[in-house]
């Protein structure tokens, strides 16, 4: 059984704002026995169309979806887990967490500390340019969510300031093809979670900034800064007033260019070992990230100046309903590729779970068959009389 608070692919529904389009392409998009059919595989769906796709899944494999039942509590029995609901009681054997990566927006403490005169939005709140007031705007986070609302917003004619920390960049196009294209194809986006050597790391590395547009942009800062949005440094601290950003800005951009230039290298390894250079276009390299010749160190957030606050500083997924010791000091769930510290949990769905692409749609194939095999196996070596498996969160079935 399958549980859901809301409707079918919830979180595309209630939680995305409304330009947002897949950063990756309908090609890619796919669920197990399930793909993209229409006539434009390199495009990228937009929110309606990926909720049209989860719909059709579910339609599809029949599967045993409770909508509008959302779960308040889960204790651990002898024999299993007591599932509370808002529509009854429960009981299962295994139960999978697939509730998501991104229930929560993350947002720094220091954020108590801004002025109340200012707007503050997170991106589960914003949903376009015209519900902000007119005036500056400070997008907090260069990743996907925050590169792609400062432009949004710098369109609509509000000056725009991005504070930008660590992140990732990456060109939309390289050689001809999608970049994430070149993930899938060179293996990068299957690199297993036990082959990796700084797992925490890769799990707590920030989404690609990427935008999926009809015109195949690539929005990097080099694109936001030409376009007029201003680049300040990680915003570290409020101090009387006024945000404090970090003086590493060159050092990040630094950061951020060596290590896409070295996945382009692994790209264009894969591409000469595999006997594809000749059917690609030639390899190349783009302009390194340009430093501001200054960039401001603080801004006064009493002036005016800053109108509103967007914190594109991430998102986190929410257990407060899961009562079973399986957090860690600071509320991340403790597994081992999916398979949770407690007899018969499993969880499906977060950044680098089993794989590099773990967390995106097309990733959920490979690792749902992983663990499909493990708790079968479980299930097996316990064997009392069958109760079902519950799923705590509907999309991945
Ligand atoms: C802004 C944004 C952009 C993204 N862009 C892409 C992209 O371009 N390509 C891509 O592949 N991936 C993208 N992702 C990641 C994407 O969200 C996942 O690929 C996909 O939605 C994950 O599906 P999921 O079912 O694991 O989690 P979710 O989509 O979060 O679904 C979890 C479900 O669990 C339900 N739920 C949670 N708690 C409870 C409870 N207590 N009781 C009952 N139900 C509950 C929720 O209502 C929700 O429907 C993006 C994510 C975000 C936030």
């Amino acid at each position: 059984m399958v549980l859901e608070r809301g409707e079918v692919a919830n979180s595309w529904r209630r939680e995305r704002w409304n330009s947002l389009r897949l950063l990756t392409p309908n090609w890619q998009t796919r669920l197990p026995g399930y793909r993209y059919e229409g006539a434009d595989p390199d495009g990228f769906m937009t929110s309606a169309e990926v909720v049209e796709f989860v719909s059709g899944f579910a339609v599809a494999t029949a599967a045993p979806v409770r909508t509008q039942t959302t779960v308040t509590s889960v204790r651990p029995t002898d024999d299993g887990y007591h599932i509370v609901t808002d529509t009854g009681d429960l009981h299962c054997r295994c139960l999978v967490l697939a509730s998501g990566a991104c229930n929560l927006p993350s947002v720094p403490a220091f954020r108590q500390a801004v002025p109340a005169s200012i707007d503050c939005l997170t991106p589960m709140d914003y949903r376009a340019p015209d519900q902000l007031r007119e005036g500056g705007v400070l997008v907090v986070g260069a990743s996907a969510t925050g590169v792609q609302l400062a432009e949004e917003i710098h369109r609509s004619c509000r000056p725009v300031t991005l504070a930008v920390g660590e992140h990732v960049r990456l060109p939309r196009t390289y050689r001809g093809r999608d970049v994430l294209w070149w993930m899938d194809a060179s293996g990068v986006w299957d690199e297993r979670y036990d082959e990796i050597d700084d797992l925490n790391r890769a799990r707590r590395l920030p989404s690609p900034q990427l935008v999926g547009t009809p015109e195949r942009t690539t929005l990097d800062l080099n694109a936001l800064a030409a376009a007029g949005v201003e680049l300040v440094g990680r915003w570290a601290a409020v101090r009387d007033g006024k945000a404090l950003f970090s003086g590493g800005l060159r050092n990040q951009f630094a950061l951020a260019d060596l290590k896409m230039n070295r996945l382009l290298d692994t790209f264009d390894a894969w591409a000469s070992e595999n006997g594809r250079a000749a059917d690609i276009e030639p390899p190349e390299r783009f302009d390194p990230t340009g430093v501001p010749v200054s960039s401001r160190l603080d801004l006064d957030l009493t002036s005016g100046e800053i109108r509103s606050i967007v914190w594109a500083t991430g998102f986190r997924p929410d257990y407060s309903w899961l009562d079973v010791p399986v957090l860690d000091r600071k509320g991340a769930l403790r597994h081992d590729g999916g398979v949770v510290d407690a007899p018969g949990l499993y969880a499906i769905g977060l950044p680098v779970l089993r794989r590099r692409k773990s967390s995106f749609i097309h990733g959920a194939e490979d690792d749902a068959r992983d663990l499909i095999e493990h708790l079968a196996g479980y299930l097996a070596a316990n064997s009392r009389p069958a109760t079902g498996q519950c799923h705590v969160g509907e999309k991945r079935a």
